[in-house]
C-alpha cells in the first residue's frame, strides 16, 4: 500500500506563483502590494469596501474531537471546489498559533492537497503579525507596573485588582500562575500575574474588530485594567499608552494575501481561539475578501455551538456581516465518537454508531436553523469510511432537510469539494439565508448567557458562582450591560463538561467568573476550567520538528 504523503511533503512539493500574480486574479495592483518575499504580501486598508457585494461563507463544524475535523482544511477545499467550478472566490482565515504548531494538534494552513503555501512560513511568524499583538499586549502591562513603580504619575492602582496579563504565543502552562517583581525594591512591586497564549489576547480579539486604525485605537483605550484603591475604574487609555500600541499594531493591522495548492488568492489574518475568544479572523479581512471576490469562504473554530454563534452574535452584530450559506463539517470519526466509540474502533465500519452518534450534529443543525440559516453539510472523508457510513449519515440529515455532501479535497484538491460548492452556490441563488440575532445587545448579561445555554447547548439553568454574581453587578456599575457574551467554554461538549459527548440534556452549566473585555465589546462568562495558557502534551510535536543545512524543514504537521 502506497503511504500518502504528508501535508508538508505536498506542501514542499506544490508550485507556488510569485504573489503578484495571484494578487491580478483578484484585480489588486502590484503598487498596493507590501511585499514578505516572493510568496506572501500585505494588503492596504483602502482594498476595504464599506458595502461590499460580495456572498459570505461561514464554515463551522460538529462539536470535534480532539485533532479538529477539518474546517480549515474544509474551507480551503471550498474556496477552491469554487473556483474549480468557474466562481471567483477567495478564503479568508485565521494566522495560526504556535501552541498548537509545537503543541498536539499541529498547524492550521489545511491539510492533504488544499493547504495554503507557503505553509512553513505560515505556521510558523508569518509576517509578524502574532509578534506585534504580543508586544503591544505587554506593553500595556510593561507600563502597568511602571506606574505601581512610579509614585510621581502614580494612578493609585490596585495592585490586586490588574485583570491584565502578560502573553505568550507558546503553550507554557508553568507561565499561568506567577510571581513578579521579586527581589529588590527597584525590580517591582510584588504581585501575582500570569501568561495567557496570544489567541487569547484582548488586543488578538481587538484587532478581529477594528474596523480601522481610529477605531483600533479607541478599543485598546478602553482595555479595563484595573482598580483604584479608592474603587475607581482604569482603563488603557488612562496610562497614556494607546498610541503606542497602535503603532506596534501598524502592519498587524493589514491582512496577509497568500495561495492555495491550486492557486487561489486566500486572505489570513489573525487568530483568535474559539474557546475563550471570538474565535474568527479580522472583520477586515473579511469585508476586504468581500470587496475583492464574489464569494468568501470563512471559518469560525471548533464547533458551531461556539465559533458560529460566537460569529454571528460578536461579530456580525459588531461589523454588519451576515453569512449568505453555512456549511457544517462532519467527519464519519467524530460521528463515531459521539456514539461513545473509543478511537481505535473509528476505522471499522460501524453504521448503527452513525446512527446514534448524528446527534450531536443534528443539534448544530438545529441551531443554525434557529438562526434562520439551513446549512449545508459537508463530510470531510477519510480513508477508513464507508460508502453506507456515509449513505446513513445523509440519509439522517435528510431527515432534517438539510443536503450532506462528501468531500475528498483532502485527497484530490479542489474538485474533491466541486459538488459541495455547487449545492452552496445552489443554496446562496435561491436566497434563503435569513440570519436573526437569538439576543439583543440590550438585553441583560444574565439573559443572553441564558439563550444561549438554553437554546444552543440545550441546558436546563445557568447557574452563577459567588464570584461571579459580584462581578456581575461591577461590570453593570461600569455600564458594560450592553456588550455581548463571549462564552468561554470545552469544545468538546454543548455541556460545561467535555465527558458529556453526543446531545447532552438535563443539565445545568456554571458561570464560574467573568472577564471584562470592553476594550473588544464583549464580556467572557467563563463556564468550568478554560484554559488560556494551554500545556504541552507529554510528547509534544516540537520533538518532531526539524531543519537540515539546506533549511528544509521537516515535521511540520
Ligand atoms: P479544524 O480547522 O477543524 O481544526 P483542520 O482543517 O486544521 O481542522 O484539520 C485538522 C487536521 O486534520 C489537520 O492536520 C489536517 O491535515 C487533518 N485532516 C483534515 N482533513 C483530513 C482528511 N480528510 N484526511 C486526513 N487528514 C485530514
Ligand atoms: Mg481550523
Amino acid at each position: 500500500m502506497s503511504t500518502f504523503p504528508s501535508d508538508i511533503e505536498i506542501a514542499q512539493n506544490a508550485m507556488m506563483s510569485h504573489i503578484k500574480d495571484i494578487a491580478k486574479k483578484i484585480n489588486i495592483s502590484e503598487d498596493d502590494l507590501e511585499f514578505y518575499g516572493k510568496y506572501k504580501a500585505k494588503l492596504p486598508l483602502h482594498l476595504q469596501q464599506e458595502n461590499p457585494k460580495g456572498k459570505l461563507i461561514l464554515v463551522s463544524a460538529m462539536s470535534p474531537t480532539k485533532y479538529g475535523e477539518g474546517k480549515t482544511t474544509m474551507s480551503i477545499g471550498l474556496t477552491d471546489g469554487l473556483n474549480y467550478i468557474g466562481k471567483k472566490a477567495i478564503a479568508v482565515l485565521r494566522e495560526p498559533s504556535l501552541g498548537p504548531v509545537f503543541g498536539l494538534k499541529g498547524g492550521a494552513a489545511g491539510g492533504g492537497y488544499v493547504q495554503v503555501l507557503p505553509m512553513e512560513d505560515i505556521n510558523l511568524h508569518f509576517t509578524g503579525d502574532f509578534s506585534a499583538i504580543e508586544k503591544a499586549n505587554n506593553l500595556l502591562s510593561a507600563v502597568i507596573d511602571n506606574n505601581l513603580q512610579n509614585t510621581k504619575y502614580s494612578l493609585n492602582l490596585d495592585p490586586k485588582s490588574i485583570a491584565w496579563k502578560r502573553v505568550m504565543d507558546m503553550n507554557d502552562r508553568s507561565l499561568r500562575q506567577i510571581i513578579i517583581g521579586v527581589g529588590a525594591k527597584a525590580n517591582g512591586t510584588m504581585r501575582e500575574d500570569g501568561f495567557n497564549i496570544t489567541p487569547a489576547s484582548e488586543v488578538m480579539a481587538i484587532l478581529c474588530l477594528a474596523k480601522d486604525l481610529e477605531d483600533l485605537k479607541f478599543r485598546l483605550g478602553n482595555i479595563f485594567v484595573g482598580k483604584t484603591l479608592d474603587g475607581k475604574a482604569i482603563f488603557a487609555r488612562d496610562l497614556n499608552v494607546v498610541g503606542a500600541m497602535a503603532t506596534l499594531l501598524k502592519d498587524a493591522i493589514k491582512p496577509n494575501l497568500v495561495q492555495t495548492i491550486d492557486g487561489n488568492p486566500a486572505i489570513l489574518h489573525g487568530g483568535p481561539f474559539a474557546s475563550i475568544a471570538q474565535g474568527t479572523n479580522t472583520a477586515i479581512a473579511t469585508k476586504m475578501g468581500l470587496s475583492l471576490s464574489d464569494y468568501v469562504v470563512t471559518e469560525a473554530g471548533f464547533g458551531a455551538d461556539l465559533g458560529a454563534e460566537k460569529f454571528l452574535h460578536i461579530k456580525c452584530e459588531q461589523s454588519g456581516l451576515k453569512p449568505d450559506a453555512v456549511v457544517l463539517v462532519a467527519t464519519i470519526r467524530a460521528i463515531k465518537h459521539h456514539a461513545g466509540l473509543a478511537a481505535e474502533d473509528f476505522k471499522t465500519e460501524n453504521v448503527s454508531a452513525i446512527e446514534k452518534g448524528f446527534c450531536n450534529l443534528e443539534k448544530h443543525i438545529e441551531n443554525m436553523q434557529q438562526f434562520g440559516l439551513n446549512p449545508v453539510v459537508c463530510i470531510n472523508a477519510f480513508p477508513d469510511d464507508t460508502q453506507a457510513e456515509y449513505d446513513k449519515l445523509k440519509e439522517l440529515c435528510a431527515t432534517k432537510g438539510v443536503t450532506a455532501i462528501v468531500s475528498t479535497a483532502f485527497a484530490q484538491g479542489g474538485k474533491g469539494s466541486a459538488e459541495v460548492a455547487q449545492k452552496v452556490v445552489e443554496e446562496i441563488e435561491k436566497g434563503t439565508a435569513n440570519y436573526q440575532p437569538l439576543y439583543q445587545p440590550s438585553d441583560s448579561i444574565e439573559h443572553k448567557i441564558n439563550v444561549v445555554a438554553k437554546t444552543i447547548y440545550g441546558a436546563n439553568s445557568v447557574e452563577f458562582s459567588p464570584k461571579s454574581k459580584a462581578q456581575l453587578k461591577m461590570i453593570n456599575d461600569l455600564g458594560f450591560g450592553h456588550f455581548s457574551i463571549c462564552m468561554a467554554k470545552t469544545p468538546a461538549s454543548f455541556s460545561d463538561n467535555e465527558k458529556l459527548i453526543g446531545r447532552p440534556s438535563n443539565f445545568d452549566i456554571t458561570v464560574r467568573e467573568f472577564e471584562i473585555a470592553s476594550g473588544a465589546g464583549f464580556i467572557v462568562p467563563l463556564l468550568g476550567e478554560v484554559m488560556r495558557m494551554p500545556g504541552l502534551p507529554a510528547v509534544p510535536n516540537a520533538e518532531r520538528i526539524d531543519i537540515d543545512n539546506n533549511g528544509v524543514i521537516t515535521g511540520l504537521s
